[in-house]
């Protein structure tokens, strides 16, 4: 049987046809975009264009947005630039952030701010008005979670920090392509996208920068994207994100819809297993994240008995440290350390099937089975 690919928030397989554009236009637009000739100019064309592409998705002018190198780069730059903006020494961050928000922050601030997040998972403006004080010169919450998929209350929190004089950014790399992302009534400073989570690129995403925010470069160097991100422009990666991102946010409803009934399914089935608790059930979060929790489980031990019947999950974030420590995120949010343990995050997508799901959830059962007998 062929594998059964359920790890998509940790990274999504890239549009066939994409693909394929992409490798086409490696091919043609070979220039460097910085050049003056001909081939310069078609490749900084492609770039323009690609920029378009992805405001026209956001609702936002063309020159609010900076290509990167991904969700990692889009972070760091975000939070060096409130710091830099600000001039102020705190940073509040939610307790559920991405470390490349909490280390961001962390090195450019002299003091970080944890923000809880309530019974109900969700980090709400109040507690965020609660946690600054009049040294804080940032604010970062994520608008998706990427192990349970929970969504922020991201607006009333720009709301907040807009009436209180205080920078405030998104992390949108789980959310962008999989929820409608309008700037406009997210209201943030800045929000970061990566172009691997909508089945776009590795290696590229974006800043959002809203205009007329205090903006610094973070990569020194030449003059490219008006003098804010310094290297020769990846146009041909820039142009299969802003493919990727045009097409996700046109089949949005359509998969999404489908997406939200895979889950409910796999939801089904495993609740009919021993010991299963589901993760912001009931809590509104992105169609395709399922988050798990089995009693008396290691999800490291499950998800590697699943990626030898031919199964790909996971047990918490790619990025996670394997060391056995249970997740930071589902500590935060109230999760007893052993029962988080035993977690397990199956993130499905529009390639996905109903057959998948069915023969996914079967092996899981029978791996939680398994992993129980060999501990006992
Ligand atoms: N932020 C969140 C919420 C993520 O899930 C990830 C990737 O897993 C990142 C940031 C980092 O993005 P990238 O892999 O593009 O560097």
């Amino acid at each position: 049987m062929p594998r059964i690919y359920l790890d998509n928030a940790a990274t999504t397989r890239i549009y066939d046809d994409i693909a394929s554009e992409m490798f086409a236009a490696a091919k043609e637009y070979y220039g460097n975009p910085a050049s003056a000739h001909s081939e310069g100019a078609r490749a900084a064309e492609l770039i323009a264009r690609s920029r378009r592409m992805v405001a026209e998705c956001l609702n936002c002018g063309e020159d609010e947005i900076f290509f990167t190198s991904g969700g990692t780069e889009s972070d760091n730059w975000a939070l060096y630039a409130m710091a830099r903006a600000s001039g102020k020494d705190r940073a509040a961050v939610s307790v559920l952030e991405h470390a490349a928000v909490i280390r961001s922050a962390e090195r450019h601030f002299a003091k970080t701010d944890l923000i809880p997040c309530g019974a109900d998972r969700r980090v709400s403006a109040a507690e965020v008005e609660r946690a600054l004080c009049k040294d804080t010169g940032a604010v970062s919450v994520m608008l998706a979670n990427n192990e349970t998929g929970d969504i922020q209350p991201v607006s009333d929190i720009a709301r907040v920090c807009r009436k209180k004089g205080v920078y405030f950014h998104t992390d949108a790399v789980q959310a962008a392509g999989h929820i409608p992302l309008d700037v406009k009534k997210l209201g943030a400073d800045m929000i970061s996208a990566s172009a691997h989570k909508f089945h776009g690129p590795k290696g590229v995403g974006f800043l959002y920068v809203r205009r007329g925010t205090a903006l610094e470069p973070f990569i020194l160097g030449g003059a490219q994207q008006n003098g804010m991100r310094a290297g020769t422009e990846n146009c041909v990666s820039a142009y299969g994100l802003a493919l990727a991102l045009s097409r996700s946010v046109k089949e949005l409803a359509e998969t999404s819809a489908r997406v939200a009934a895979l889950r409910a399914e796999a939801e089904r089935r495993i609740l009919q297993i021993e010991g299963a608790h589901i993760v912001s059930a009931g809590v509104e979060r992105l169609p395709g994240i399922l988050c798990v929790c089995f009693e008396g489980v290691q999800g490291e031990s499950l998800a590697m008995l699943l990626d030898l019947v031919g199964i790909a999950v996971s047990s918490g974030p790619a990025c996670h440290s394997s060391d056995g420590a249970p997740s930071r995120v589902l500590t935060a949010m109230g999760i007893g350390s052993e029962l988080a343990r035993g977690e397990l995050r199956i993130s499905i997508s529009g390639y996905n099937t109903r057959e998948e799901i069915s023969a996914a959830a079967d092996a899981v059962a029978a791996a939680v089975q398994k992993s129980r007998g060999i501990k006992a």
